[in-house]
């Protein structure tokens, strides 16, 4: 055990001064808080070492702060008192491509003694794939990002404001080769960046929205997914401040356009075996892989209040938007909010599934941890796949979409954090705390937005994320 520490010791020294010969001089220790903002501490690289050992201090305030950055409580946190000890992962250290002098590392938070502190989302994630991993599924996940980019607007960038047009700065159509050609450096640089940070960029294409695109990154184990969507976006983000542009990741940038999704993308696997590829098996869906996503689907409402957690995130989940809105699953049908990808049938990991619904105002550490402990739970009670869907729900009669039993989704925050407030299996992963503090956060941002008009709602967490 000594022995051990004296090791991790002498390797975070190791990776300290290698980062300082690089030119490195500050690292931000990031954590994402339960409004889906990424929070940070920075230390000099020279302290990276003291840091790896004893953690740095921050309040535990930080995980009922809401979207705006004011502070609510719960039953266990809010107030002045307290500390913890925020643990950077030596591991993902990265050196930023974008922040020349910078470095980046997510963290872990500890109590003041050592132990881990129960709010803390990314152990959340990391416990959730333990678990799986003790049933003996392997996960491996990924994140798409989507991104709205306008000029940065001359002189304090303060948030535009709700009748304020945006600036774009690119106008050639949606997914069309002008918007390519119009920002070709900057998205250059954006790849650039990524890969040489060590995220390997599968895709890249401009989206629908004005000024948006979209890029996907390869999947990864369930902690990765949701390290590696925090250093794309705050990559994209660095990238476009040195292009004079702005970029937006929020779920809503205009109110009534399409939105910004955050999609997650999931396959299962068990001894190194891909459970979407079995012979004979319908879709080549393993029994444990259906039940699975049969567990996903039925928690998505709950699950909204993690994956959709703003009032803005109702904004986009419209439907006929490709946002998922109903609570069904499809075989490549981008209106389902369970998408079945099979893939290639040659490409052995060519199979998995989408979460369409989710956007980037999601921790996406709570948004892989809940989907795992759904998708579990639907294994422990045997749950299956319904009937897939074809076609979009949106444009058929209710009295079809209740023939064939498809429900919509919560259409308010309100309601999809009623729901979890209500799920035993998510309230039983979460635990107490972290779930309180999630609820917590919840009610205030409705309370917070209650007499706001779309458009002010769009507005003002436009740049939140
Ligand atoms: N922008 C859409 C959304 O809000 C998704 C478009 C797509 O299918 O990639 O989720
Ligand atoms: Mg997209």
């Amino acid at each position: 055990m000594g022995s051990r520490a004296a090791e991790q010791r002498q390797e975070a020294r190791q990776l300290a001064a290698r980062l300082s010969a690089e030119g490195v001089r500050n690292v931000a220790l990031t954590w994402v808080d339960n409004a889906g903002i990424a929070r940070v501490k920075t230390v000099p690289a020279e302290r990276l070492a003291a840091a790896a050992e004893r953690g740095v201090g921050m309040s535990p305030v930080f995980d009922v702060f809401t979207s705006d950055d004011a502070i609510t409580a719960s039953d266990h946190l809010g107030g002045p008192d307290g500390d913890l000890r925020l643990f950077p992962d030596l591991e993902r250290v990265t050196t930023l491509a974008a922040q020349p002098g910078w470095a980046w590392a997510p963290a872990d938070r500890y109590d003041q003694l050592g132990l881990p502190h129960p709010a803390c989302q990314r152990q959340f994630a990391r416990r959730m794939t333990e678990r799986a991993a003790a049933a003996g599924l392997e996960l491996r996940m990924g994140f798409e990002t989507e991104w709205v980019v306008t000029r940065a607007p001359a002189g304090h960038p303060a948030a535009t404001g709700a009748d304020e047009p945006l600036d774009y700065p690119c106008t050639g159509p949606a997914y069309g080769m002008t918007r390519v050609v119009e920002l070709s450096d900057y998205l250059r640089d954006v790849t650039e960046a990524l890969s040489v940070q060590g995220i390997d960029v599968l895709q890249l294409h401009p989206e629908y929205a004005p000024g948006q695109f979209e890029v996907t990154t390869a999947p990864g184990d369930p902690v990765r997914a949701a390290d590696d969507v925090v250093l794309v976006r705050e990559t994209i983000r660095a990238v476009s401040v040195r292009h004079g542009l702005r970029a937006s990741f929020a779920p809503s940038v205009v109110a009534g356009q399409v939105g910004n999704g955050c999609h997650l993308h999931l396959s299962l696997y068990r001894d190194g075996m891909s459970l979407h590829r079995t012979p004979d098996a319908q879709w080549g869906l393993a029994p444990d892989a259906s039940a699975f996503l049969g567990g996903i689907l039925g928690a998505l409402p709950a699950l909204l209040a993690l994956g959709c957690p703003s009032p803005a995130s109702y904004l986009r989940l419209q439907p006929s938007h490709w946002a998922g809105v109903y609570q069904c699953w499809g075989v490549e049908n981008r209106e389902a909010a369970l998408r079945l990808i099979t893939g290639a049938p040659d490409d052995p990991d060519g199979g998995h599934a989408e979460v369409k619904t989710f956007d980037a105002a999601a921790n996406p550490y709570l948004a892989v941890g809940a989907v795992i402990a759904a998708g579990l739970h639907g294994i422990e009670s045997a749950t299956r796949l319904p009937e897939p869907q074809t076609g979009d729900p949106g444009v058929l009669g209710v009295r079809e979409r209740a023939r064939r039993g498809i429900v919509r989704l919560p259409a308010t925050l309100t309601e999809a954090a009623d729901r979890l407030e209500k799920s035993a299996p998510l309230y039983e992963a979460m635990g107490e705390v972290l779930h309180g503090a999630v609820l917590a956060v919840r009610r205030a941002e409705e309370a917070h937005f209650a007499e706001s008009e779309d458009d002010a709602i769009a507005a003002a967490t436009r740049w939140r994320w």
